[in-house]
């Protein structure tokens, strides 16, 4: 299946200059859903993931069927000020400034395997504060995996060191 299709290019948004890629022209089609979905359950099988991380909120649509499909764990990252319970944070650049990811101190076990798992890579600063917190909670993150890659930022060079998954490129 040609999952490219399935994702609507929205033309500048959410300001003047961007190109947004839309998932929800693949969430809404249950067979190409499911078809995303299956590609990345078969990546999590092959690094034996024990548990998914997925930033908040296209992470979620993304990382929790897949948790499901394999009956595994599914652990959130959010921004501050939304987890109701002890939190580590993770500082990463924004285009302009900084923004501050968390997640729950007791989201992982020491050395469980984590795939992380988000809709879209683009500079990898999503993805890399993602992994830097599983990494403090002493899991070991076993690889990352999205439906869009935009290879013209090189997101992928700030995760190198682990097996990377993506189904779209731009
Ligand atoms: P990064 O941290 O620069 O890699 O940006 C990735 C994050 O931004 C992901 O959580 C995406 O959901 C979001 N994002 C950035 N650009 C797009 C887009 O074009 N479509 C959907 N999500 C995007």
């Amino acid at each position: 299946m040609d999952l490219k299709q399935y994702v609507t290019i929205v033309e500048d948004w959410p300001k003047p200059g961007i190109r947004f890629k839309d998932i929800s022209t693949i969430m809404d089609n249950g067979t190409v859903y499911k078809y995303a979905t299956d590609q990345i359950v078969e990546f999590a099988k092959e690094v034996g993931a024990e548990i998914i991380v997925g930033p908040e909120a296209r992470g979620f649509i993304i990382g929790c069927p897949v948790a499901y499909a394999l009956e595994i764990g599914f652990a959130p990252v959010r921004k501050e000020g939304k987890l109701p319970r002890e939190v580590i944070r993770e500082e990463y650049g924004l285009e302009y400034g900084k923004d501050v990811l968390t997640m729950h101190k007791d989201a992982i076990r020491p050395g469980q395997k984590v795939l992380i798992v988000d809709d879209l890579l683009a500079t990898g600063g999503t993805v890399e504060a993602s992994a830097k917190m599983v990494e403090r909670l002493g899991g070991e993150v076993v690889g990352c995996a999205f439906l869009i890659e935009l290879t013209y930022l090189d997101g992928r060079d700030k995760i190198s060191q682990f097996p990377i998954k993506t189904l779209v490129s731009y």
